[in-house]
């Protein structure tokens, strides 16, 4: 039996119909035999609207950073509770955990903290009893302050390896709305082609230049942990790219 961690971005998730249908493709990874951990960002643009929903109550938000990443969190979490009840509503078990209970300690640095240890006790608790696990991307806790931190911005991939690399999963897959790494932003320049499979120096290079189909760190991390990554459409079959 194989482990798979399977991390849904923003695009992904953005409604109630991209959530079932999430539900069924992790749904149809569990039935063919695998254990599966499910990482999901906010809906859509939920993270941008919350921070303009702080910036029309306050000039400066970011001077309450700890609040900020009380109120950020929360679209992770809306996201990992709606994705529970579409598995179990359609048939399967699934429990959703935030990143503080699944383990993920971080330091004090709100709005950019860095993972610093992953526990994943719970996680692995409730893939024992044959459930699928699903944890809220983007945020941990830290041990010192007792606060709940957030990655900075595309961090919900970090998450998603972190946790493959304290698991020791087979794979870790990022699914996103394009069918994998491509030479270049496929949304700039149409002529980039897709890369069926990307060596993980070239991938970092790629990701330090901005190309936020993966967030730096999670490929830093990757490298660090020898993780395998594959990046691949929630929309289509297509294999993806392999990070080799
Ligand atoms: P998610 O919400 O799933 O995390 P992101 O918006 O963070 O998705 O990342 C996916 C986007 O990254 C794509 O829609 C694409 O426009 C952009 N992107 C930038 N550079 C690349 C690249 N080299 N290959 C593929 N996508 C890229
Ligand atoms: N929701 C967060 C953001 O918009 C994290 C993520 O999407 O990975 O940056
Ligand atoms: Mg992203």
């Amino acid at each position: 039996m194989a482990l798979i961690v399977q991390k849904f971005g923003g695009s992904s998730v953005g409604d109630a119909a991209k959530i079932k249908h999430v539900a069924k493709r992790v749904i149809e990874t569990q039935r063919a035999g695998n254990q599966v951990v499910v990482v999901v960002s906010a809906m859509g643009d939920t993270t941008d609207e919350l921070i303009d929903l702080a910036q029309s109550v306050s000039v400066d938000p970011y001077s309450a950073p700890r609040e900020m990443d009380m109120l950020l969190t929360s679209g992770e979490r809306i996201s990992m509770a709606l994705l529970a009840i579409a598995i179990n509503a359609q048939g399967a078990q699934s429990r959703s955990f935030t990143g503080s209970q699944a383990g993920i300690m971080t330091s004090a640095k709100h709005g950019d903290a860095r993972i610093s240890e992953v526990t994943p006790v719970r996680i692995q608790e409730a893939l024992d009893a044959g459930d699928i696990a699903i944890v809220a991307g983007f945020q941990g806790f830290n041990k010192d302050s007792k606060d709940i931190t957030t990655l900075g911005r595309g961090g919900s991939d970090t998450t998603a390896v972190a946790l493959a690399a304290a698991l020791d999963a087979d794979v870790c897959e990022i699914y996103s709305d394009v069918d994998g790494v491509y030479t270049a932003d496929p949304r700039v320049i149409p002529a980039a082609h897709k890369l069926d499979a990307i060596d993980i120096e070239s991938m970092l290079e790629l990701a330090a230049a901005g190309a936020k189909i993966l967030h730096i760190r999670a490929v830093e991390f990757a490298r660090r942990h020898n993780v395998d990554l594959r990046v691949r459409s929630t929309f289509s079959t297509d294999p993806g790219t392999i990070v080799y």
